[in-house]
């Protein structure tokens, strides 16, 4: 122990105020009582450090978690939802990963096997955003997007099954999309990515049309049915 040294920094138990020099042996900030012959009722430098480093750890490992945690829930958003917002938030969680782990590295904890489980820890936090991105997220995103298909499709022919059954009982489809939603009693059906189906009549044939913007690879994605198509099919248009 250097406590008997006079030039050594020393430092409140309590509130880590510096306590080197004071005549008092009374800490100013919290008014906790020291004996300068006494190590046990005082911080020196050494120790100061040591605490330093472990709440400096500390919060790079809980910024290493909190990111990653983050970057998971862009990544399921992502996989989704698709779209440029969500691919530049990976973007910027890829970053903060490789920024929170590099801290983490650098940052001085004490030798040996913690020194270097952390190492490793920070090395798999650097490691699975480029895992998500690359290495889960394409081979997921098309059986995602061929499902979503599946699921539009299916919604659409429901809804024509509805019209044509409107039509056997009232002799013509409904108007509007207004007298289809009465008919219904609730709101038109949306596609598997959340955009509503669209329905004009004109009399004699009517359209469902769906739009959506939010698929993958910056594509946007047009559902087309028209009661006039002597092939009465759906047509999926993308562009
Ligand atoms: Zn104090």
């Amino acid at each position: 122990m250097e406590a008997g040294q006079p030039t050594s920094t020393i430092r409140c138990l309590h509130c880590r105020y510096d306590l080197t020099g004071l005549v008092e042996e009374q800490c100013p900030e919290c008014g906790r009582a020291f004996r300068r012959d006494d190590p046990t009722t005082f911080m020196n430098s050494g120790q100061f450090l040591s605490s330093f480093n472990r709440r400096v750890r500390g919060f790079g490992i809980a910024l290493v978690k909190l990111e990653l945690l983050g970057f998971s829930g862009i990544f399921v958003f992502w996989l989704w939802f698709g779209g440029f917002i969500a691919i530049t938030l990976m973007f910027v969680g890829f970053v903060l990963a490789l920024v929170t782990g590099a801290v983490l590295m650098m940052t001085g904890s004490p030798p040996g096997a913690i020194r270097r489980r952390e190492k490793q820890y920070a090395l798999l936090a650097m490691l699975i955003p480029p895992i998500m991105l690359f290495g889960i997220g394409p081979p997921t995103v098309p059986v995602l997007e061929r499902w979503r298909n599946e699921v539009t499709i299916h919604r659409m022919e429901a809804l024509i099954a509805e019209i044509e059954a409107f039509r056997r009982i009232h002799g013509r489809f409904p108007r509007d999309e207004a007298e289809l939603l009465t008919t219904r009693g609730k709101a038109m059906p949306k596609s598997a990515w959340g955009d509503e189906l669209d329905y004009h009549c004109d009399g004699d044939s009517f359209v469902i049309t769906c739009w959506t913007a939010r698929a993958h690879n910056f594509l946007a994605m047009i559902y087309a049915y028209d009661s006039r198509d002597p092939h009465r099919g759906i047509v999926v248009e993308s562009f």
